[in-house]
């Protein structure tokens, strides 16, 4: 038995955790991780959220205790944070709140300057959140840009610092594109200096991002494919030579999904619930979504889903120019997503061509993704990078057959129909081109069509184990070996 002394404790960081915050992936990673952790390490582990008390938290009112105000110090003195305690799936979440934290504030401002400010405040004061406490970590799990500074700071600001001797780091990287560049002016004020690791390039010197991947004991990608992508010139946004010079502290871990909230059989959000040996709800729900949006209401035609941010990594220029030339063909398309609005901006004047074929809802709508993935016969997600991408996963568990480009957890999560047509659990395909897409589109379409083949997907897709098990065991070998790396 572990007593209270031999717990590992782990300060798990993050700017999202579902449902209080959620803008992608990363908040429902939050949300499930730690819990998943539990589940695997049991009383050896005790593993703690921390996350900014953002405006959108606040109104949604969590039940919270008070825990007391703490300073944080900076160039020009120091700021005043303060601590509130909640539980979040049953893990010990902490939300700070200051003025430079949160004043109020969206998740993210979408304004470099704006976002740099709060995160690099969120960074050290979560640090200094920790000495309020008295709660020493042995390992601070950061994940991506937002808190990549909290991992920079304890090889530097903190370095001396005795209650953080003990405690090592983990960088994960959610998504290497978004690096926090803009955030220079907020960590002078707050007295970061610039790296001093030679083999990061000159503009990384005071970017979130690529100093706490430096300064991290160990980085984590959130699938196998990543890290070994993020080492290429294609995907690593310069630091490749970086991470594959230091490639000794990277690995690839695919992340889960929540399979208690993401369950065909049990889902609040849907009319019909079904099960891989039980589908007949599947078609009832993709009946009635037909209905709801005004779609020919026909179970032969497919029906194609999205459910995404409206970001150009997401590949959408391939999707919308395939549009036109295919038009004719029978399919239906349901967009779900909020985002750039070039692109909102097309998938509204696609809606207005095709009427009776596409429906664009620009808008985040948790009730109606899971209506879309319950109800949706081909699930497109054609990535020009994916460092793991949730959805997909979510859709094969709702027998919705990915058709998605062969990238990071894409290729590492979907069985290629063309590949292994037995197992397959939907088609991957390669060219960055909408003909590429197309393609790979249409062998599906035709596949939809062979009933006892599409049955057998279905299955495959809908059996495969998409929980967050083997990952949480991944994770807890790896913090382990991190806490047996201190000197
Ligand atoms: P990313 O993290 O790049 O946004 P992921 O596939 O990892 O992509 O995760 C996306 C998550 O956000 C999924 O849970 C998906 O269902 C959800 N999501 C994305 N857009 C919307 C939307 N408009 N409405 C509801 N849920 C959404």
């Amino acid at each position: 038995m572990n007593g209270a002394q031999d717990k590992l404790k782990v300060l798990f960081a993050s700017a999202e955790a579902a449902p209080w915050a959620k803008v992608g992936g990363l908040g429902d990673v939050a949300a499930a991780l730690p819990a998943a952790l539990i589940g695997t390490a049991g009383s050896a582990l005790d593993i703690r959220l921390i996350l900014p008390f953002h405006a959108e938290i606040k109104r949604k009112n969590p039940t919270l205790g008070y825990l007391g105000a703490f300073s944080v110090p900076n160039q020009t003195g120091v700021f005043s944070a303060e601590l509130y305690v909640a539980s979040l799936h049953g893990i010990t979440t902490y939300l700070l709140d200051s003025e430079l934290t949160n004043h109020n504030s969206p998740v993210y401002y979408g304004d470099p300057a704006l976002d740099g400010r709060k995160y690099a405040a969120f960074s050290v004061a979560l640090l200094e959140a920790a000495r309020f406490l008295d709660w020493q970590p042995d390992i601070l799990h950061a994940n991506d840009w937002h808190t990549a500074l909290a991992v920079y700071a304890l090889k530097t600001l903190y370095q001396q610092d005795p209650f953080f001797k003990e405690t090592r780091s983990l960088m994960a990287i959610h998504n290497l594109p978004f690096n926090g560049y803009g955030s220079e002016f907020a960590m002078t004020e707050l007295g970061f200096m610039p790296g001093t690791y030679e083999d990061l390039p000159d503009w990384a010197r005071l970017t979130p991002l690529p100093l706490g991947i430096a300064a991290a004991d160990q980085i984590v990608t959130v699938s196998p494919q990543y890290a070994r992508e993020i080492q290429t010139r294609d995907f690593g946004c310069g630091l490749h030579e970086y991470l594959e010079k230091h490639n000794n502290k990277l690995i690839g871990i695919l992340n889960g999904i929540d399979t208690r909230l993401w369950d065909p059989a049990a889902d609040p959000y849907i009319p019909f619930p079904f099960t891989a040996a039980d589908t007949n709800g599947k078609t009832l729900n993709k009946a009635a979504l037909q209905r709801e949006l005004h779609l020919e209401e026909n179970p032969d035609i497919p029906l194609l889903t999205v459910v995404s941010r409206l970001d150009h990594q997401k590949g959408f220029g391939l999707l919308f120019d395939a549009i036109p030339d295919n038009a004719r063909k029978p399919w239906q398309l349901v967009l779900l997503g909020t985002g750039s609005q070039d692109l909102e901006a097309r998938a509204e004047d696609l809606m207005r061509q095709y009427p009776q074929k596409i429906v664009s809802l620009l808008r985040y709508d948790e009730a109606m993704a899971h209506k879309l993935y319950a109800a949706g016969d081909l699930f497109v997600m054609p990535s020009l990078y994916e460092p793991c991408g949730l959805s997909q996963m979510i859709a094969m568990r709702y027998g919705n057959i990915p058709v998605a480009r062969a990238t990071g957890g894409l290729q590492d999560s979907i069985i290629n129909y063309h590949k292994a047509p037995d197992e397959a659990t939907g088609f991957l395909f390669t060219e960055k081109t909408h003909e590429g897409l197309v393609s790979s589109l249409n062998s599906a379409i035709l596949t939809f069509q062979e009933k006892e083949t599409w049955a057998k997907l279905m299955n495959n897709a809908m059996n495969k184990d998409f929980s967050w098990k083997s990952s949480a065991q991944n994770y807890w070998s790896i913090y382990q070996e991190i806490k047996s790396k201190r000197e």
